[in-house]
């Protein structure tokens, strides 16, 4: 059963008042809060079993070891993962995004080319780009329609033995939509041999993800989104791509062998985790594994899917609103903007004086901004504890900045 009082009962953050209000959080795009059950992990490991991991023989650093490897193995069953060792930790998908681009460095060369949407994060373009400056490979960006709805079309005449790389996320951080990776995967594997990354910053806290399935080469996610930690995220990999990539950092941990004329390289995963790990924080994200799996995937899907219906329908009820990707398949998110109110933030400060933590800007997303030629938007995004009446909320915030706004 899905007791929404049950569930927030879990995040003792969101009972608290804000100017006096009480608080009514839409920023889980940025950041989700994080349950009892993720914070008393975190905690009890410091309390409990500090140490540092993999090279200890005490008893605290094997105990420490052993349950950084079981949440390692949780992650493994959460994105169905062939084996534990294709599950490597990282502080976030941004770093995961740049290990993958680093590491490939010596596979690329000039005029080669790497593709990538329009509807990218900064970090799922930035490392590309730097990628690019150190190989002379070219980077190319699936255009979008006036809905955000990627022109995918496009990839039956760019892709082919030039392709090195394909990179998108599963779903946009700015305005929600959801991408179709699967299509995109096909014919990426069918026109060329190009490796294919999928960022799932913002669907790894939404969907079930199946990696095997998917039948992607990288699938990188963070887990402070998914009720996790920050510092805390993963980078997926198939066993035959990851062996054959170079590490990122050099270091403690990710050595075979180590001397002075030369050094060799550890197995999976320990190859790609130099240096000593976020253990408390790794293993807190395996608790937030459990957390979503105790709700329910599908369970979750009916609640989100639910606040973004009715958020969408009750601001489209309001003159003066443009939603952006209004009409593309979407989660999680709400993207807009008031008529006559030039600056984003102007709402953000009038909500946030009630209590609503809302995002403005542009959400490190700025060509898409450019296509549309605005300097931001305000973001409204969900999560499994928000509420109808939360909208509501919004709804009468919105309401009360177009009357001192507009
Ligand atoms: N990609 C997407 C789609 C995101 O939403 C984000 C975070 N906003 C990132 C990448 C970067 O994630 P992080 O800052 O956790 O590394």
């Amino acid at each position: 059963m899905f007791d929404i009082n049950h569930i927030r009962a879990q995040f003792p953050i969101l009972n608290q008042q804000v100017n006096g209000k009480p608080l009514v959080y839409l920023d889980n795009a940025a950041t989700s809060q994080k349950p009892i059950s993720v914070l008393e992990t975190w905690e009890k490991y410091y309390e409990t079993i500090n140490a540092n991991v993999h090279r200890g023989i005490h008893t605290l650093s094997q105990l420490a070891t052993e349950e950084m490897e079981l949440s390692r193995k949780k992650i493994q069953r959460f994105i169905n993962a062939k084996h534990d060792y294709e599950v490597i930790f990282t502080k976030g998908t941004t770093e995961g995004i740049n290990l993958v681009a680093y590491a490939l460095t010596n596979q690329i060369k000039k005029d080669d080319e790497i593709i990538i949407s329009y509807l990218e994060h900064h970090s799922n373009i930035v490392p590309w780009q730097m990628l690019c400056e150190r190989t002379g490979a070219k980077l190319r960006v699936i255009p979008m329609d006036e809905n955000g709805i990627l022109q995918i079309d496009v990839l039956d005449s760019w892709l082919n033995e030039k392709t090195k790389v394909v990179s998108v996320n599963q779903v946009s951080n700015a305005l929600g939509i959801i991408n179709p990776i699967e299509e995109i995967i096909e014919k990426t594997r069918r026109l060329s041999n190009a490796y294919v990354l999928i960022d799932g910053a913002q669907s790894a806290p939404h969907f079930k993800i199946d990696v095997q399935k998917l039948d992607c080469d990288f699938f990188v996610f963070s887990g402070h989104k998914m009720y996790a930690p920050m510092g805390t995220g993963i980078l997926y990999g198939k066993e035959s791509v990851l062996e054959n990539l170079h590490p990122f950092h050099g270091g403690g941990e990710m050595i075979a062998v180590c001397s002075f004329e030369k050094t060799t390289y550890a197995g999976l995963p320990f190859k790609f985790e130099a240096g000593t790990p976020n253990v408390g924080g790794n293993i807190a994200l395996g608790a937030a594994v459990d957390f979503i799996e105790q709700i329910g995937h599908d369970n979750l899907q009916i609640h989100e899917n639910e606040l973004l219906t009715y958020a969408q329908k009750k601001l489209l009820e309001l003159d003066g609103i443009k939603i952006y990707g209004e009409k593309a398949n979407r989660t999680g998110v709400v993207s807009f903007n008031l008529d006559g109110v030039g600056i984003a933030s102007d709402t953000g400060m009038i909500l946030d004086k009630m209590g609503i933590a809302v995002r403005t800007g542009h959400h490190c997303t700025q060509p898409i901004m450019d296509f549309f030629n605005i300097a931001g938007t305000v973001r409204a995004s969900f999560a499994v504890y928000n509420t109808l009446e939360e909208i509501d909320i919004l709804v009468e915030g919105v309401k009360k900045a177009q009357r001192m706004l507009v």
